[in-house]
């Protein structure tokens, strides 16, 4: 089967490998889509502490299962699934008391378990146990199912700032998981909506995910005068950065 394999840094080559054996407790995935993550065009450039190379990276990942082992009940042969990246160990102080966000080894796909950038690939016993291995229905695409990760840390993010019903936003930077934010907000049940980007043609494009919002060419307009203005001076309930420069940091501020 073929693979991207990263060999070094700025390096990754498709090539022949070894197809992955299924053992008792595991299952075969075969990868349908994989999305790159920022974190991933990261790892390409500058490496992680948790990926050894030769390695195969990729975590944002939908397929179907092809096989799985005899002690696997959970997933059969033919299940169209979801991947996520992170994989609780289970057996640390952290997942034992039902932490694993914070496990202290913090497995994942893509980093110390080969990732999806590869034809089949292997879910071991731990990721089946602990990991985020979600079947998805068979009206959804591949290719949208694997946004389902990127999505979820969309989702966090509001969950952890209490967003909700009635609540205004300001989303600052309009790429993927800025596109995602605008989305939800409407979802969420979002009153006002405020969506600042740098380039016109990324805000154009942005546009199509929630036409009602107020959005803001920052080339053109300054955003916390144009929010304060529209806002009655009060600015808005939840100001939230999808993008990683400083100034969208001292705005949102
Ligand atoms: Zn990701
Ligand atoms: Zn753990």
């Amino acid at each position: 089967m073929k693979a991207a394999v990263m060999k070094e840094l700025n390096r990754i080559v498709v090539r022949e490998v070894k197809e992955p054996a299924c053992g008792d407790r595991e299952a075969i995935l075969k990868v349908a889509a994989c999305a790159v993550c920022g974190s991933d065009i990261r790892i390409y450039h500058y490496g992680n502490d948790r990926v050894k190379f030769p390695a195969i990276i990729g975590h944002e990942i939908a397929g179907e299962i092809v096989e799985v082992g005899s002690m696997v009940a959970q997933l059969k042969a033919g299940d169209r699934v979801a991947l996520g990246a992170d994989v609780p160990c289970g057996t640390c102080f952290w997942c034992t008391n039902g932490m694993g966000t914070n496990c202290s080894i913090n497995y994942a796909i893509g980093y110390q378990f080969p990732g999806g950038f590869q034809e089949y690939m292997l879910l071991n016993e731990t990721t089946l146990r602990y990991g985020p291995v979600t079947r998805i229905p068979t009206g959804l695409s591949f290719q949208e199912a694997a946004l389902a990760e990127p999505l979820a840390c969309a989702i966090n993010g509001l969950e952890l700032a209490r967003f909700g019903l009635g609540k205004s936003i300001c989303i600052i930077g309009l790429g993927p998981i800025g596109c995602m934010m605008l989305e939800l907000s409407r979802i969420y049940g979002a009153s006002q909506v405020f969506a600042a980007q740098r380039s016109r043609t990324r805000l154009e494009l942005a546009r199509q995910f929630l036409p009602e919002a107020r959005f803001i060419a920052t080339e053109e307009e300054e955003i916390v005068e144009t929010v304060l203005r529209e806002t009655e001076g009060e600015g808005v309930d939840l100001a939230i950065t999808t993008s990683g420069t400083v100034k969208a940091q001292e705005d949102a501020i």
